[in-house]
């Protein structure tokens, strides 16, 4: 099921002002509102849909983010979503519309989002520089399907709560003071069901292992933080699911160290090669490639092959390789390596002369 755009879920246009936005949520969420259309799915979905657009488009920077990438790129692989729920932070709308937080049984009744999960994914090196889409099962509590989370049996009546006699509050007192506190037998709802649901028995609400599938955007950082909207929690009385946040580890790799979104490619060459330059086989992401080492190179020296790094994840750029070239001294010299290496030495410290006809005779008899 492809996804609404968020324009037209607010029926505004794409050029209108905040003042316009927020007008067209209250519009629908007043209409549609879990508190004035009791067990109307479609009103619940329109409202949750209504909500999820405008977080969005009420925030300047999710918004240019929405307007340039649409639905496809959001929610992934971008930290910085802040994590909150809808009902509480648009609480200034609710407050204004339906009074909560006045007290009664109202405000237990409310609607609450529920509860945010977190998955710890660890992904492997190749994973996180080419993107993957990985296949989770996720253990959380659903709204149950049976009683639709009223946790009412279909031949149930709603009953007033004989505890708190529908006020959804009891009240103790404490020497001179009386406390309010919520019912314990309907939870605050003030009603009670003359028969729970046999399914949830009562509860509204059932454990089930989730499938999904999370997209791992090609580059993404270690540590990211991954938003699957409404793959967390159950909310309770009508309110929406939590997040589902989905915490990246990168495994290290066997050949490449990571630097940002630069790869580091560490490599040795004996120090003839770095003295003569070389040509070595370099591996990238994708093939190996040839470099070529050039003459004089020095111990520790490192060269960048333009874009053969990862990508930055929602942009076209991509880091670089960089190669890191250790020049190795030997250790373990051959007796005819040593004569040519004493022969080379003679050379560097008598920088003008010529070899030897001794030492050039010396060196023929050894390379041929
Ligand atoms: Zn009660
Ligand atoms: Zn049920």
């Amino acid at each position: 099921m492809s996804k609404r755009d968020y324009y037209e879920v607010l029926g505004v246009d794409r050029s209108a002002g905040a003042e316009e936005i927020k007008k067209a949520y209250r519009k629908i969420a007043f209409e549609n509102h879990p508190d004035r259309n009791p067990g109307n799915k479609e009103a619940e979905a329109r409202f949750k849909e209504a909500a999820e657009a405008y977080d969005v488009l009420r925030d300047n920077e999710k918004r240019a983010h929405y307007d340039r990438f649409g639905h496809s790129d959001f929610g992934a692989g971008f930290g910085g979503f802040s994590n909150e729920d809808i009902f509480s932070q648009f609480g200034d709308i609710f407050e204004n519309l339906f009074g909560f937080g006045g007290g009664g049984s109202r405000s237990q009744n409310r609607p609450t989002v529920g509860d945010d999960l977190r998955y710890n994914l660890k992904i492997t090196f190749r994973q996180a520089a080419k993107g993957d889409d990985v296949r989770l099962t996720i253990p959380r509590t659903a709204s149950c399907p049976d009683c639709g989370g009223t946790g009412a049996a279909k031949d149930s009546k709603q009953e007033q709560c004989t505890q708190c006699k529908g006020m959804g509050q009891v009240f103790v007192q404490q020497g001179p003071f009386r406390f309010a506190s919520t019912c314990p037998k309907c939870h605050g709802k003030g009603t009670t069901v003359s028969k729970p649901c046999p399914r949830c028995k009562g509860d509204g609400h059932i454990q089930e292992k989730r499938e999904l599938t999370v997209h791992i955007p090609a580059g993404v950082y270690d540590g990211a933080r991954l938003r699957l909207r409404g793959e967390g929690e159950a909310g309770t009385n009508g309110g929406p699911n939590g997040d589902l946040y989905v915490v990246i580890h990168i495994e290290a790799d066997k050949v490449f160290d990571r630097e940002g979104q630069n790869l580091i490619y560490s490599t040795k060459i004996p120090f003839t090669k770095a003295a003569l330059g070389a040509k070595i086989k370099v591996p990238t992401l994708d093939e190996e490639i040839e470099f070529e080492v050039p003459k004089g190179t020095q111990s520790g020296a490192i060269y960048q092959v333009k874009g053969k790094g990862l990508p930055y994840p929602g942009e076209k750029r991509t880091g670089d390789l960089l190669i890191e070239v250790i020049v190795e001294t030997p250790t373990d010299l051959s007796a005819d390596q040593t004569e040519l290496l004493k022969a080379l030495d003679t050379l560097f410290e008598k920088k003008e002369q010529k070899l030897s006809t001794k030492i050039k005779n010396k060196i023929k008899e050894i390379i041929s």
